[in-house]
Parts: structure tokens; sequence; C-alpha cells
């Protein structure tokens, strides 16, 4: 096992993996930018090492600087959590050239996933069942015409370097192509520095349904089941739940053991990931994070396995702790991204919080990084906390979820509070009646009301 573990990310994140490595005894350095000394990731750490100036790319992206900071303080692992270097091959390639365990997949899967184009063509090849659509990059609007006849209007267009919810374009007729193709590929040029884009199928309405998978890089991997990520803005995940009320046990199961068979094909290593768009009862592969993922959580509570400490034990060698036969699904969970951001124009917020009461009791989790007084930077992601939630049922979680925010006070900036406030109340929600594009329809018609004020 690692002696010292350092964490190349900050907030809630930062403290979730500082947790997992102290319960297995494992010593944590944090790293923390200029704008992050005050952070709690840098208080409860136990060595803690300043990398540079607020701007990401000077910072938490600076590879140099991470390994400095890593042969400094004789750090053997680093757990990147999600986002910033993450889902960087290169910067486990590096690592491992000065003896040090990235603390995540084999870099060659994180290279073939990170390219949208490749990890299709790979899930396709595993038997995973993937959404209608170009076999490679499009480059010309011969060619996406083409492509777009065949699998039929509307379409929409991805780019294949494509990340947080950018970068893609649907064009509803043939007349929209072009514009549509060439946005796309401008847009993905400046956002990713790649301006490789594919076609697929768009889907009217569909669930945003995921699995997450633990493989131990030897041909053994498991399936701990879905989560539900369908209400989103922007394509942004807002709030996720397990087990997706759209599912049955065969539906999970069936999904499940494809995706821990191709995992086991793939002799995948660590926590990822698969992404699908789930309607009219079939399953379409959309992409594969090779990362532990925002809402990692909802899976825990209902599985009672803890991710992150499986990710540093399969790291250091070790088998998985639990067989697939072993997996048990107890109950229901919801997770609730709190963000520092307008309610109702979504504006960020980031100021003092001048007063913070997270809520608590039976079956409520808080997975964040700020307290009372603490400063929330410009720089960086809106998130102030998760709020998760578990229940015997999918109405007991409810139940507690409206009970749970009811008791959150952030005072100070503006959360999102009020959105989730309202939605826990909404019939559909109470339904499970919901796809991928009802939250932002909810929020055209008005739904937000005297919440949004
Ligand atoms: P990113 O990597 O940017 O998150 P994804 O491929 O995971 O991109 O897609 C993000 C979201 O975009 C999906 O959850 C879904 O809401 C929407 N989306 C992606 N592909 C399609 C599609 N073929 N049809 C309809 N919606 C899609």
């Amino acid at each position: 096992m690692f002696d010292k573990i350092l964490i190349a990310n900050r907030g809630e994140i930062a403290l979730r993996i500082l947790r997992a490595a102290k319960e297995l005894g494992i010593a944590t350095v944090a790293v923390h930018s200029t704008a992050d000394a005050d952070a709690m990731h840098v208080r409860l750490a136990d060595e803690s090492v300043c990398i540079g100036p607020p701007t990401a790319r000077d910072s938490y992206l600076n590879i140099p600087a991470l390994i400095s900071a890593c042969e400094i303080t004789q750090a053997d692992a680093v757990h990147p959590g999600y986002g910033f270097l993450s889902e960087n091959a290169r910067f486990a390639e590096i690592l491992a050239d000065h003896n040090i365990t990235f603390i995540g997949p084999k870099a060659e899967h994180i290279r073939t996933m990170g390219d949208k184009i490749e990890a299709k063509r790979t899930a396709k090849r595993l038997g995973i069942p993937c959404v209608p659509g170009s076999e490679g990059g499009i480059t010309d609007d011969d060619e996406a015409r083409r492509v777009a006849k065949d699998i039929g209007f509307p379409v929409i267009i991805k780019a294949a370097a494509g990340g947080g919810g950018r970068g893609m374009k649907v064009a509803r007729t043939e007349a929209d192509l072009s514009h549509a193709l060439s946005t796309a590929r401008t847009e993905a040029k400046a956002a990713f520095g790649d301006d490789a884009v594919y076609i697929e199928k768009y889907l009217e309405k569909p669930r945003h349904i995921e699995i997450q998978v633990l493989g131990d890089g030897k041909g053994h991997a498991i399936h701990l089941g879905e989560r539900d990520c369908s209400l989103q803005r922007r394509h942004q995940k807002v709030w996720e739940e397990g087990p997706s009320p759209a599912l049955n046990a065969e539906d999970r199961d069936r999904i499940g053991g494809i995706v821990a068979k191709a995992m086991c094909d793939m002799g995948y290593l660590g926590a990822g990931t698969v992404e699908f768009l789930y309607e009219n009862g079939e399953f379409y592969f959309i992409e594969m994070n090779t990362r532990i993922q925002v809402e990692h959580p909802v899976t825990e509570m209902i599985t009672g396995i803890d991710l992150v400490n499986e990710q540093i034990r399969i790291a250091a060698g070790l088998p998985l702790t639990i067989r697939q036969e072993d997996v048990r699904f107890s109950g229901h969970a919801i997770e609730c991204r709190v963000n520092a951001e307008h309610p109702a124009t979504f504006r960020p917020s980031p100021g003092t919080i001048s007063y913070y009461h997270p809520p608590g009791g039976l079956g409520v989790r808080v997975d964040s990084a700020v307290y009372q007084g603490y400063r929330i930077p410009p720089t960086y992601d809106s998130l102030v906390g998760k709020l998760i939630v578990h229940g015997r049922t999918r109405n007991e979680c409810l139940m507690r979820l409206r009970r749970a925010l009811d008791e959150f006070v952030v005072d100070g900036i503006d959360t999102t509070l009020p959105l989730f406030r309202t939605l826990v109340r909404n019939q559909d929600m109470q339904n499970g009646a919901y796809d991928i594009h009802w939250l932002e329809n909810f929020l055209k018609d008005g739904g937000l009301g005297d919440a949004g004020l």
C-alpha cells in the first residue's frame, strides 16, 4: 500500500479523497493555488504545498509543479479527483516515469476514451450498444449530409474532444446541417484546441443513465448499477439518483452485464463510468469517463461500497473487495449539486459565506469543503457542495430530501437551493417522469415561480 498520497485537486473532491486515504492509514499531501491557501483540504491534509497562482493552468494543471510537489514530499501516489488532470493520459505517463502511481486507469484507456470517436469505436467492438452515427470524424458537408440522411434527422454534431456539455450542435433539417457543422467545429477548436467532430442521431426524449464500474486491470471487473442523471441544464447534471426510476432489475442486470464484460475484456483498471442515453427501452452508449465522478456518492449510498477506497486499493495492485454476486442494492439515493449561482438566472455568485448550516440526521450526507466565513473564489467551478440523501424507498428518500433541503442554510451568496426545494415538491419529479429536456422546459415555462426571485 502507498505511504503518502498527493491529492491533485481542490474543493469537496480533495476532501473526499483525503477521507478515504485517512481511513486506509495513508498520509496525505494537499496542493493549492494562492487563491486556496485557506481551503479546508489544505487545513486537513498532513502536509500542503502551494503550486502556483490562482489560474488553473498555472497551478492545478501545472504538471512540473505537481511533480516537484511529489518529490519534495516524497508522495508515492497521486489521486487526480475529477476535472483538472484526471483524464490526462500524459500526466499519468509522466508520473509513471517518476515512479509515482497515478490513481486511475491505464494511460492507454484514458487516451482511447478521451477521444469520443475512438471511444465509440471501442465500445462498439466490445459489444456495447451505441447511438447510430458516423463511423469516424466528419470533415465536409457532403459527408455530413450522407450520414445524416442515412440515420435520419434530427442529428447532433459533437466534438471528439468534448466534455462538460460543450461543443454540441443539433441540426433538425438538411438546411441546418452546414451551419451546425461549421459552428460545432469552431466551438470545438476554441474550447478543446481540436476541431474534430462526429455526427450521431439526436434522441428526442432520452434519459441519461450511466453505469458505474470497477476493474482490477487483470481481467476482473464488476458493475455497481446505474445512476440516472437526466435532470440537466445545458447538458450539465443538476440532480442525480439511483436506482433510475425508469429501469427494472432485469434492465439493470442486462446492461450492467454487458458493461462489466466489456470492462473485463478491456482489462480496465480502476473506477469508471459508462454513459448511455436510454429511450424506448434501449440503451445507447455516448461516452466513458475514466475517473471518479461528481455523482459517485449516489452509488456509494445504495451499495455501501467506498469507491475512492476501491480506487486506491486497485491502484496499489490489490484485488477488488467485492464480487459481482455480492453487490447488494439497498434503497434509493438522490444527489443535488448545490452551486453558488442564482437559482433562476444561474449567474455565478462567488463571495463570502456569512452563515453556514448543513443538514444532518439519518440518511443525510453533505460532501462539501466550505465553512462559515469561507470565500468562494471566482476562479473555479461554483460547486458549494453536494447533498446526498438515502431512503429505503424513493418516496422515503424524497421526503428526507425535502426535509434536508429545508434545513440547509447558506447565507451571503446566491445558491441553487431554492431550485431544489421547488423540484422536490414537483409532481413530475415525484413521479420520476422526466427526461434530459425536462428541466430546461420547466425553467422556460416559469416553473420556478417565486422561488427564483
Ligand atoms: P460531454 O462529454 O460534453 O458531457 P456527452 O456525450 O456525455 O457530452 O453528452 C452530454 C449530454 O448531452 C447528454 O447527457 C445528453 O443530455 C446530451 N446528448 C449527447 N448526445 C446526445 C444525443 N445523441 N441525442 C440527444 N442528446 C444528447
